[in-house]
Parts: C-alpha cells; sequence; structure tokens
C-alpha cells in the first residue's frame, strides 16, 4: 500500500474505529486514487479525499413507538450527509438489525461516488434505523415511520436532501415517510423518491436498480461482443433488486436459476420463469413470507437452508456464467469468489452495495472476469430517482418508455465512462478503478471550485 494511502486509513481507523465496512469502502477507493493522486498534487494540497471521508452532518436521533400490544419501542435513527458539492444529498434509508454508523458512512461514501457517475446532480448521503419490518404489522411500520419523519423532516428537503429506499424501504414505507412529511411540512414536495404513480413516482423507478445491473452486464458482453442469451444467472437476495434483475435477465434470454433470502436460498434448475417470478414477487410483496416456500410450491427447485458455521455460501458454488449479488453486504468472500470462477463465472455485476469483500474483488479483478462493481452497476437505482426529481420538478411524468431509454442511456454512459477512464489511467478493463476514478474527478473539480467549505 502507497505512504500516503496507509496514513489515511491510519488516520480514518483511529478516528472511525469499530466501523469495518466504512474502513472496506475507504480503502478501495484510496488504492484506486493513489495514480489520480500522483497525476494531480492539487487535490492532495487541498485535501480532498481527507474532506470527503469527513460526512459534511450526520444526525442521530431517537425513535420512539409503540407496538400493537402498546408496550413502548425504541430505535435509533440516523441521516448522514456525505458530501453536496454536486447536489443536494441524495441516498436511501436502510432498516435493518444491522444498520449502525459504519454501515450507513461506507453506504453514504459510496454513494457519492455513485451519483457522481450518474451524469445528474446529486450529491451524496444515506440513513435509516434498526428497526427491523420483518414480522411487525402495517400499523406498527406506519407508527415507526412517523416517528422517524417526526425527527427526519428537519433535515431534509427537495433542494437539501432527497432520502430513498433500501433494504426493508420500499413502497410501503416511503408512503407513510412522505405522508407524514408532507402533514408536518404542509407542503407536497418531491422530498423523497420511490413514490406511489399516484402521488409524484416515476414509473420504471421500482424495476430501475436491477434492470440497471443487467444493462451494465450486457455493456461488460459487449466489450468482448457477447450478449446475455442463453446464459445461465445466479442471482442472490429477493427484494427489489434481485426481483427486477431476475425480470430483465428473462427479456434479455437469460435463464436466472437461483434466489435467497437471510434464512437460505432456491436453486431451481429449470430457469425461474416469468409464473415463477410473479409467485416470488407475490409471496415478498405481499405476503411477506420466506424463500423457502418456492421450494415447497415448484418442485423443480431445492431449498438450501443457510449455514452460519460455513466458511463459504453455497448459491456462489452452482454452474453458472453469471453472478448477480442483490441482497447485502460482503455476501461474496475470497472462498465464494473462487468458487464461483471454478462454476464457469465470469461475469459479475453487483446489485447490492458493497457485496464482494476486498480480497473477493482483487480476486476478480486478478483473473481478468468482467466484473462490474456496485458503484457502477447499480447505479440505476438513483439515476431513476433523479428522474423522478426532474419530473417532480416539471410536474410532469414520463412514459414507461421513455424513462427506462434514459435508465439505458445512462447505464450506457457509466460504463463508457468507467471503462475509458480505466484506460485513460493505466489499468484496462478495470472497471473499479474506472469507477472510484471517474466519480472522484467530478466531485473533487467541484469541491476544487467551491473553495475550502
Ligand atoms: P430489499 O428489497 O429489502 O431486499 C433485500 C434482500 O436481501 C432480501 O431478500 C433480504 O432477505 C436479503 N438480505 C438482506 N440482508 C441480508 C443479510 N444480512 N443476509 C442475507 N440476506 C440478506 O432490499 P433491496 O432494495 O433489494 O436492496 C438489496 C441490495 O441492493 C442492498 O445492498 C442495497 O443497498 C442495494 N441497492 C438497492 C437499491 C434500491 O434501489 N433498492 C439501489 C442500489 C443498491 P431477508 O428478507 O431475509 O432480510
Amino acid at each position: 500500500m502507497d505512504e500516503y494511502v496507509s496514513n489515511l486509513m491510519a488516520n480514518l481507523k483511529a478516528k472511525n474505529p469499530a466501523e469495518p465496512e466504512f474502513h472496506q469502502a475507504v480503502q478501495e477507493v484510496a488504492e484506486s486514487l493513489t495514480p489520480v493522486l500522483q497525476r494531480h498534487p492539487e487535490y492532495r494540497s487541498a485535501k480532498i479525499l481527507e474532506r470527503i471521508i469527513e460526512p459534511e452532518r450526520l444526525v442521530m436521533f431517537r425513535v420512539p413507538w409503540q407496538d400493537d400490544k402498546g408496550n413502548y419501542q425504541v430505535n435509533r435513527g440516523f441521516r448522514i450527509e456525505m458530501n453536496s458539492a454536486i447536489g443536494p444529498y441524495k441516498g436511501g434509508l436502510r432498516f435493518h438489525p444491522t444498520v449502525n454508523l459504519g454501515i450507513l458512512k461506507f453506504l453514504a461514501f459510496e454513494q457519492v461516488f455513485k451519483n457522481s457517475l450518474t451524469t445528474l446532480p446529486m450529491g451524496g448521503g444515506k440513513g435509516g434505523s434498526d428497526f427491523d419490518p420483518k414480522g411487525k404489522s402495517n400499523n406498527e411500520v406506519m407508527r415507526f415511520c412517523q416517528s422517524f419523519m417526526n425527527e427526519l423532516f428537519r433535515h431534509i428537503g427537495p433542494n437539501t436532501d432527497v432520502p430513498a429506499g433500501d433494504i426493508g424501504v420500499g413502497g410501503r414505507e416511503i408512503g407513510f415517510l412522505f405522508g407524514q412529511y408532507k402533514r408536518l411540512r404542509n407542503e407536497f414536495t418531491g422530498v423523497l423518491t420511490g413514490k406511489g404513480l399516484n402521488w409524484g413516482g416515476s414509473l420504471i423507478r421500482p424495476e430501475a436498480t436491477g434492470y440497471g445491473s443487467v444493462y451494465f452486464a450486457e455493456e461488460m458482453l459487449k466489450s468482448r461482443n457477447e450478449t446475455l442469451e442463453g446464459k445461465v444467472a445466479l442471482v442472490s437476495g429477493s427484494g427489489n433488486v434481485a426481483q427486477y434483475t431476475v425480470e430483465k435477465l428473462l427479456d434479455l434470454g437469460a435463464k436466472p436459476v437461483t434466489l435467497s433470502d437471510s434464512n437460505g436460498f432456491i436453486f431451481d434448475s429449470a430457469g425461474i420463469n416469468r409464473e415463477k417470478l410473479s409467485f416470488v414477487m407475490e409471496l415478498k410483496n405481499v405476503r411477506r413470507g420466506r424463500i423457502k416456500e418456492y421450494a415447497d410450491k415448484f418442485k423443480t427447485a431445492k431449498y438450501v437452508a443457510a449455514d452460519p458455521k460455513l466458511d463459504h455460501n453455497p448459491i456462489w458454488d452452482i454452474k453458472a456464467q453469471c453472478a448477480f449479488p442483490s441482497a447485502t453486504q460482503n455476501e461474496i468472500n475470497a472462498k465464494d469468489a473462487a468458487n464461483l470462477l471454478k462454476n464457469g463465472v465470469y461475469v459479475v455485476s453487483e446489485g447490492s452495495n458493497m457485496p464482494s469483500t476486498l480480497e473477493a474483488a482483487k480476486f476478480f479483478l486478478d483473473r481478468k472476469i468482467l466484473y462490474g462493481p456496485a458503484k457502477a452497476a447499480n447505479a440505476g437505482g438513483v439515476a431513476t430517482s433523479g428522474l423522478e426529481m426532474s419530473q417532480n420538478s416539471l410536474r410532469m411524468n414520463w412514459t414507461r418508455e421513455e424513462v427506462d431509454a434514459k435508465l439505458h442511456e445512462i447505464m450506457i454512459k457509466i460504463h463508457k465512462n468507467c471503462f475509458e477512464t480505466a484506460e485513460r489511467f493505466g489499468t484496462p478493463g478495470n472497471l473499479v478503478n474506472g469507477a472510484n476514478i471517474a466519480g472522484f474527478l467530478k466531485v473533487a473539480d467541484a469541491m476544487m471550485d467551491q473553495g475550502l467549505v
């Protein structure tokens, strides 16, 4: 590791102890930026990277609420406003029991670069709570969301900070959050994205992250004159990103064969077709059941329960050509990466944020597979949130075809930018470097223009 990066990392760890995911995300970016900082000493003397890793503002608050039995409950809420050099803070809210400051800082940090890559004017932020919506009634989720917004509303606004969904925050939660914001502010405004279609939402926003990650894989394959047609694909997760990844894979003639949740995964050797996908959508979005039920319903599938004692995840040990991790961070470790390649996988497009450990990512890069890092590959979600903001400002609704065409064009541009930047900085084919450097340059130049703020 270069001396500058090792000093930066030592300081970061001393100032932000016990936040391993944040350290991991910064280390990957800092290492990619070494050639940039060598070519541009002005960024180093202006301490651009040191400023980017320090959130502009961090809000942490109590979220008290009452469950259906009348008991009082207390959760912790957060909003990390990481960087506003190129636009208002923008990034999702995550409701999951594992949420803590370090996880949200890693997500907010990644968001800064991702939003920069989208070509749209959005800064980076992230937030959420350790609240677990699983097993809660609709009324409990509503009361929690209202209490969460009772504090968050002070800090957000259409020109300040525009949250969206993430793990555990889908259309239902965005509805409750938006309703409470509107009530508190007495204004109907585009303060959240992922809204319902009748009240300011955009067509294709629910589909966008999954579709975008498949479009990105398509672009990577194009660079080798190949397509997704007939390719077997492993998909993890079974939430928003996973569902629409499967849908777009089917559109493009690929054969998705797996889905998972935190209890285990299903492997359907016959392929997950449209009928099976609509079963999953109903199971996950309406009945809020477990993926195991898929194998009870479809006999071509087998279910494998998660085994925390294993040092690898068997979902990544199945013959295929493509992998679309779409569940959570660090879901692919070094052993999983080796298993993927051993089984024939040579395309990895990251739908989830930071799904690969540093060792797994290095393995993919060393073996020169087509590896699309999350910042680039899953940027379609936030890009379409940006398109939702534009429609809100224009007070217009674009058609499904219009939004999808814009999303597709943005994913093509992101791939091109990452591909060309990787070449320009001497590491052709390394889209991790391409994404980190291209994302950084736009933000860094804006920060240079705006002075020491
Ligand atoms: P979601 O709808 O809540 O689905 C998350 C899925 O991942 C569920 O199947 C969940 O299973 C599984 N999962 C979550 N935590 C897990 C864990 N610790 N171990 C194993 N499985 C776990 O969320 P999502 O919106 O699809 O987000 C998935 C990933 O994509 C996240 O990394 C998110 O940051 C990223 N992402 C999302 C968007 C977006 O627009 N939604 C945009 C960019 C990136 P359980 O139900 O059992 O928890």
